[in-house]
């Protein structure tokens, strides 16, 4: 049974869109509870940023909300808001920190703060005082990624700061890897051994431990020692995994397709060039379909002259340049019709056109070509 969810930019014109995304809720449930058994008695951080990695943040924030996850991951504080309003009353750590004037904000729709700074710190302190609240924070240590947080080096001070913040509550600590995808895990053992020594803090002062968090997919997969007592994965719960060196620990299966149709066939003459600026032709009588997706919906414009789709089960090359709404597909000797099925990202049961060989043709990650399928996209959830 497939479901159709009100998506807020959801319009009746985009509904009945033959382009969309379909992702398996069944599949996500699998991939979830694969991920929970590596792990054990850890916690256990979906990470819904961007949009869920393209699968919905509002509807797989309810789907993890339902499978009683401890705790939900974004980026900005804007997303965790939207899923107070849609009803999320799970903890959510919004992992990009402040900006500017936003502490009220966490505190009013009950958001966990990431405190990436002393100064923050006493900003945060300061509001939750004013509103008389106590606000719940993680503190951020920076180990090797030069983004936001404390350098390890320097977190004793930051530590000592956030105990005699009285109304902040400090429920969590976290650092983020930069390379747990790699086959050479030095680095990141080098950032775990880092970020340990930052933890004997707790010993140290005879302070019962915070919430200790610091690996994504790539040391899920790699490094359990690193699973302390919470897990952030992001990618392997949409069953893609991180890069093609890291090891496959976890049997996850992608969550996603990305589908569109026929709606135009025709035969091309030798000669005639296909598409903007003509930079492909035909060289003999060449049967083709149009396809209404383009760059406009995050089909990569630099695929040109290397994608593939599956149309009745056959792979067949995209032709001329993607444009912006539409793409030309060669179907060969084969045939055709209005309204068959075109699988752009996923299996057709038989064949796979894999998130992976979509980011090799766009000279890219896998995780832009899921966080890149745009909002215009309308997204279908299926359950069984
Ligand atoms: C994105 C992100 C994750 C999840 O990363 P994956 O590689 O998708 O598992 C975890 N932690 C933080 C801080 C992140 O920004």
């Amino acid at each position: 049974m497939s479901q159709q969810i009100n998506h807020p930019t959801i319009s009746e014109a985009e509904i009945i869109r033959p382009t969309r995304v379909e992702v398996d809720l069944k599949r996500l449930a699998e991939n979830f509870s694969k991920v929970k058994q590596h792990v054990g008695s850890v916690k256990v951080m979906p990470v819904l940023k961007a949009n869920a990695y393209g699968h919905g943040l509002v509807r797989i924030a309810q789907f993890f909300q339902e499978l009683n996850v401890d705790y939900l991951g974004v980026a900005v504080v804007e997303e965790g808001i939207l899923l107070r309003e849609k009803g999320i009353t799970v903890p959510i750590l919004v992992l990009g920190g402040i900006w500017g004037n936003q502490v009220p904000l966490f505190l009013k729709h009950n958001l966990t703060i990431t405190a990436s700074s002393i100064e923050k710190l006493k900003q945060i302190d300061e509001v939750a005082e004013q509103m008389k609240v106590k606000a719940k924070v993680h503190l951020k240590i920076d180990t090797g990624m030069e983004r936001i947080g404390v350098h390890y080096y320097n977190a004793e001070n930051f530590l000592d700061a956030a105990y005699e913040c009285k109304n902040v509550e400090v429920e969590g600590i976290f650092s983020h890897f930069a390379s747990s995808d790699s086959a050479d895990l030095t680095y990141t053992r080098l950032q775990l051994e880092r970020f340990t020594e930052v933890l004997n803090y707790f010993e140290k002062h005879s302070i019962e431990p915070p919430l200790r968090h610091i690996s994504n997919s790539g040391a899920i997969l790699q490094l359990p020692e690193a699973n302390l007592d919470m897990v952030r994965p992001g990618i392997i719960l949409f069953g893609v995994y991180p890069s093609n060196e890291v090891k496959k620990t976890i049997g996850v299966k992608p969550t996603l397709t990305w589908k569109s149709l026929v709606v135009y066939f025709k035969v091309i003459k030798p000669g005639h060039p296909v598409g903007y600026a003509s930079t492909w032709q035909t060289d003999k009588n060449t049967r083709a379909v149009t396809v209404p997706v383009g760059y406009g919906d995050g089909y990569f414009r630099s695929m040109s002259h290397k994608a593939e789709v599956l149309i009745r089960g056959k792979r067949y090359p995209v032709i001329g340049t993607i444009s912006m709404d539409q793409i030309v597909v060669d179907i060969n000797n084969d045939s055709a019709y209005n309204g068959d099925e075109v699988i752009l990202l996923g299996s057709d049961g038989k064949n796979e056109i894999t998130c992976d060989e979509l980011a090799e043709w766009a000279g890219t990650i896998p995780y832009e070509i899921l966080t890149n399928i745009n909002t215009r996209v309308p997204r279908v959830y299926k359950s069984s």
